[in-house]
């Protein structure tokens, strides 16, 4: 098979509409660009690396045990490239937990309905207290997260919330259960301009061994939830893979890769970005094996910026402080600082339990100051609905 080989499937599961980027994704043959990764020649890379616009056979190269050989290489064109579409900025952000109450079953999360942890769900009044403890360290741009819980955590509950948020907040995004586009249309219609959408993993068995129970269980749902967010008028579009879940992280990587691709080529009036979170350990306890180690999240990282160049990318609290200061280099957009991951723990001290433990417990302070002593600078706010 050579490089120019179409990586397209001939038929493919009819589980998500046509016309969508969950479609576009699932008509990939992605075990054959799989083996490329396992493939991949010297040549290989370093065509791949010189080449002035990508394919996904060449970010298999990128991605390949070869490619590792040049990680300087990678890293050297990831971090031009990333300045020259996004200049020296990062943008910062901050999760906001509305409620830690779900019905669902999955192995890794702290959330998962079977462990006995604290529950809490704030009312809208005590987030938008919550939203102005984080609007006070500077955030304007504010992620809602919330286990999955359709009585608690209704439609209603989520549109009542994003009310009282808009008139304060500019930049609103949700990180809930999935919905239908007439949800997601209300949300937008109420100050909502983000969805993100972690499909966990892309492989469908390994997504049916962490998801025991629950609506999360309907894989091609949630695949297909990003193109109805968008098609509901959602303006930013996130997605990722829990790295650590599926035992060949590479896999995931190419399937998030080839998603992203599939969302920009689809949704083009849409920014779409791509977190790179590596799983933590979380109540009930759940340890990831540690499939994924530094020098690989450098090459993934740095392959994905040169595949994907105007993608934004997405690092969590998940990474430990010298790692996120220096991957600021290398391709990272999007940050979230001084994060709690329990409802109510900005305001106040909460006795609700976290969904995962973070690792950069650093203030938004702190971390604004290592930006600008990198040269970068610190963005607030990129959007102001009218
Ligand atoms: S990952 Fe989401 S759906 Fe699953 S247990 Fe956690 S909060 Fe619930």
């Amino acid at each position: 098979m050579t490089l120019s080989t179409p990586v397209v499937l001939e038929s493919r599961p009819a589980g998500v509409p046509e016309g969508t980027a969950a479609a576009d994704l699932l008509a990939t043959d992605l075990d054959a660009l799989r083996a490329r990764v396992d493939n991949a020649t010297a040549s290989d890379v370093e065509r791949a690396l010189v080449a002035p616009r990508r394919t996904l056979a060449d970010f298999a190269a990128l991605l390949s045990p070869v490619a590792a050989t040049r990680l300087e290489d990678l890293a050297r064109r990831a971090h031009d490239t990333t300045v020259r579409r996004f200049g020296r900025t990062i943008h910062l952000f901050a999760p906001l937990y509305l409620s830690n109450e779900c019905v669902s079953t999955c192995t890794y999360c702290g959330f998962s309905a079977e462990n006995e942890i604290a529950r809490r769900t704030l009312t809208p009044a005590e987030v938008l207290e919550e939203a102005r403890a984080l609007t006070a360290r500077g955030f304007r741009h504010l992620l809602l997260v919330a286990g999955e819980h359709a009585r608690i955590v209704s439609k209603d509950y989520l549109v009542e919330c994003v009310r009282v948020l808009a008139p304060e907040v500019p930049q609103l995004s949700i990180e809930v259960q999935v919905w239908d586009t007439d949800t997601y249309r209300r949300l937008v219609d109420a100050g909502c301009d983000g969805l993100v959408v972690y499909q966990e993993t892309y492989d469908r068995d390994t997504y049916a061994a962490a998801h025991l129970k629950g609506k999360k269980r309907n894989y091609d749902w949630r695949l297909a939830a990003v193109d109805r967010g968008a098609e509901a008028g959602m303006r930013r579009l996130g997605i990722a893979a829990l790295l650590g879940l599926h035992e060949d992280w590479r896999a995931d990587a190419l399937a998030v890769a080839a998603h992203a691709h599939a969302l920009v080529k689809r949704w083009w009036r849409s920014e779409v970005s791509v977190a790179l979170p590596r799983l933590r350990p979380a109540a009930g306890g759940y340890v990831p094996a540690d499939v994924v180690s530094d020098a690989e999240f450098v090459q993934l990282l740095c392959a994905l910026r040169l595949f994907l160049p105007d993608v934004g990318v997405t690092l969590s609290t998940r990474e430990s402080p010298e790692l996120r200061d220096a991957l600021l280099r290398l391709g990272v957009t999007h940050m979230s600082a001084g994060s709690h991951t329990e409802p109510g723990g900005y305001a106040a001290e909460s006795d609700a339990e976290p969904q995962f433990e973070i690792s950069d417990t650093r203030s938004p302070d702190e971390v604004v100051r290592v930006l600008r002593a990198a040269g970068y600078d610190p963005v607030w706010k990129d959007w102001q609905r009218s």
